[in-house]
């Protein structure tokens, strides 16, 4: 099996995350094709996430860099990350959470995921547990 790298869209946007969420984002990545939509987020850009109701705290793990939103990438076939959409259904979601957690596993990196959140269900969201990553 070939090793998908990611690229450099998705690079830049995981700048200043902790490196052990990256590792498993590129772990994950191998098996389940999704894209980053973001990481680390400045307060001004929570706050505006608060105001839409998109974001329901100012105690974001975006904004330390312990969070990534992921979106589902369908490619066209050609693998060139320009030519593809995003995909917003719910099972592939449950794919990528699958995904990340195994790679969280295999690499003793504790992760949560925000599809298992009983209110506010947030499926693009994984972040690095509190309690190992205060
Ligand atoms: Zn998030």
């Amino acid at each position: 099996m070939s090793v998908v790298m990611l690229p450099p869209r998705d690079r830049a946007r995981l700048e200043g995350v902790h490196r052990d969420l990256v590792r498993v984002v590129e772990r994950a990545r191998q098996v389940v094709p999704f894209i980053v939509t973001e990481g680390l987020r400045t307060r001004a850009r929570q706050a505006e996430l608060v105001a839409l109701g998109a974001s329901r705290t100012m105690n974001s793990r975006h904004l330390t860099g312990h969070a990534v939103d992921l979106a589902y990438w369908l490619d066209d076939g050609d693998g060139a990350v320009e030519q593809g959409e995003v995909r917003w259904d719910w099972p592939l979601y449950e794919q990528i959470g699958a995904a990340m957690k195994r790679a969280a596993k295999e690499l003793t990196v504790p992760i949560v995921w925000g599809g298992d959140w009983a209110s506010f269900r947030d499926g693009p969201h994984f972040e690095l547990d509190r309690t190992a990553y205060p």
